[in-house]
């Protein structure tokens, strides 16, 4: 079984229903599945073939979906990428991911059309030299289904991390993983055919993908897809669409409920409000419950490398715990946290997360080094540092490669940021660890502001919050922080400038 099965099974359950919406174009169950089976035909006259990598490069329109389940369905393996990426980074894994053929959306093309590789090129839109075009493709006809051979233990997706630390890496998934976590999903989430899932956040990420697309596909629900994410636009999509289940970064939660038009739209469809991939503190979740007028604003923690299945907060455990990531790991998913002996920690001491379970990546593709880093046995190491509190919640303290050791003593940059952004001026800030003789390390502290920022002000203020040992030695202003394209502050260069 795979998913691309599951889609053809639900056109035969639910032939009428809405499967996609989006971009002025709706199509039901069967309309997309005869699509996908189109569009599988064209890619095996084309040469791609079962094992072949295909990268898609596209916002969340309906032909992403298209691609996405008619390459699976051919056995080739798709190779989804974030669309913010430019030319330099879509070749890296071009070249890295051994790919036969890439598929871009038009609203992208700009960034990609320099490109001179010697692979299927399809694009949405024109035919423009090399490329063919996606609509043509899909009118050359055979939409007879195309027996589906493959089993759970077959590879069926690489995702590029955004790497913040390095070149991107490649998780590889097999068919097991990915509909592990579709069922994780549509079980914690009470997922139905009658459902209707909106999908803003790009569906390069592991989380959007797994826990929606694909939960969406294999419940019969709807998907609603936006190419990009406004207040604006989630607030009409869910008035209009009648969505049940959103799921957003923090940031999308903050910025909508700041937006006036929230109080005029009636979002009273919606069952289910979901964020990860960062906490909101306890003021936040009020902010957003009241805007939202929701008690169910639920939580999930994972990583790629686990699918995304991790841990849930639930909508009524917020209370008193918001800002920590719950105490349960999701449905087919276990968690330990252990110290550096590898022993379970007590509460109140730090250790790092492991994950064991089916929604685990099979390797990172070609880096057999970083493959066995990543786990140990059965169990992935997440790189995640966190505490355990009396009631067994866990709090996720900073991530461990960027654990600063000074003197001999543990120093979580992640506290030190948070004072220096309770900083009236302050707009960003990150703090490392630069090298230092005597203690080892030394923490510095990167910051930017709205205006010139008072030394002897800020470090007084430091003083105020936070014990001495954690207190930046060394500081340093700049205009702007160094991001990666999903917005994460990358840390290395800040590392490598050292003391400078
Ligand atoms: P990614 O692989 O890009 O999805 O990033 C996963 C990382 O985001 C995790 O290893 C955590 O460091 C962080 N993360 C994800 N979800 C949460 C959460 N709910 N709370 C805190 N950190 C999170
Ligand atoms: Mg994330
Ligand atoms: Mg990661």
């Amino acid at each position: 079984m795979n998913s691309s099965e599951l889609l053809a099974r639900n056109s035969r359950k639910y032939p009428e229903a809405e499967a996609v919406i989006g971009m002025g174009k709706r199509y039901s169950y069967r309309k997309l599945d005869s699509l996908v089976n189109q569009f599988g035909h064209a890619l095996l006259k084309r040469g791609i073939d079962k094992g072949d990598k295909v990268v898609l490069f596209m916002p969340n329109v309906p032909e992403f979906v298209i691609a996405y389940f008619a390459i699976q369905r051919i056995g080739a393996i798709v190779v989804p990428i974030n669309a913010k990426l430019a030319q330099p980074e879509v070749e890296y894994i071009l070249d890295h991911s051994d790919a036969r053929a890439l598929i871009v959306h038009h609203l992208l093309f700009e960034s990609v059309k320099g490109i001179h590789v010697p692979l299927l090129m399809i694009k949405t839109g024109e035919p423009e030299s090399v490329w063919e075009s996606f609509e043509n493709i899909l009118q050359e006809g055979d939409a007879a289904p195309i027996e589906c051979t493959l089993t759970e233990d077959d590879e069926s997706t690489i995702l590029y991390t955004s790497g913040t630390t390095g070149r991107p890496k490649g998780v590889l998934f097999h068919y097991r993983s990915i509909l592990t976590v579709a069922q994780m999903i549509c079980v914690e989430m009470e997922m139905k055919p009658e459902s209707r899932l909106l999908l803003m956040m790009p569906l390069s990420h592991s989380a959007p993908l797994h826990l929606f697309l694909m939960a969406g596909i294999v419940t019969g629900s709807s998907l609603v897809l936006t190419p990009t994410f406004t207040p604006e636009l989630l607030l009409n999509s869910v008035e209009q669409e009648k969505t049940t289940h959103f799921f957003g970064a923090p940031v999308a939660y903050l910025l909508t409920a700041n937006d006036p038009q929230i109080k005029q739209t009636d979002l009273s469809s919606m069952k289910w409000w979901v964020y990860g991939g960062a906490p909101l503190s306890s003021g936040e979740v009020k902010f957003v419950q009241e805007s939202f007028q929701t008690d169910n604003l639920v939580c999930v923690y994972g990583l790629t490398e686990a699918g995304p299945s991790g841990t849930l907060l639930p909508g009524k455990e917020h209370e008193g715990k918001a800002g920590s990531i719950g105490r349960r790991a999701a449905l087919h998913t276990e968690i330990k946290i252990v110290n550096d002996r590898g022993e379970a920690v007590q509460p109140g001491e730090v250790g790092e997360i492991l994950l064991r379970g089916e929604g685990n990546m099979a390797r990172y593709h070609k880096d057999e080094e970083a493959t066995k880093k990543a786990f140990s046995g059965d169990w992935l190491l997440t790189g995640d540092l966190a505490k355990v509190d009396d009631e067994g919640y866990i709090w996720v303290v900073d991530r461990k490669k960027d654990l600063i050791i000074s003197g001999g003593v543990n120093i979580y940059p992640k506290e030190i940021e948070e004072v220096l952004l309770s900083y009236p001026s302050i707009q960003e800030a990150a703090v490392v660890g630069v090298p230092h003789k005597e203690w080892g390390e030394t923490v510095k502290a990167y910051f930017s502001a709205k205006e010139e920022v008072d030394m002897e002000e800020l470090k007084a203020f430091l003083t105020e919050n936070l014990a001495s040992f954690k207190i930046p030695r060394l500081y340093e202003q700049v205009d702007m922080l160094p991001r990666n394209a999903s917005g994460k502050i990358l840390k290395q260069p800040l590392r490598d400038r050292g003391d400078k």
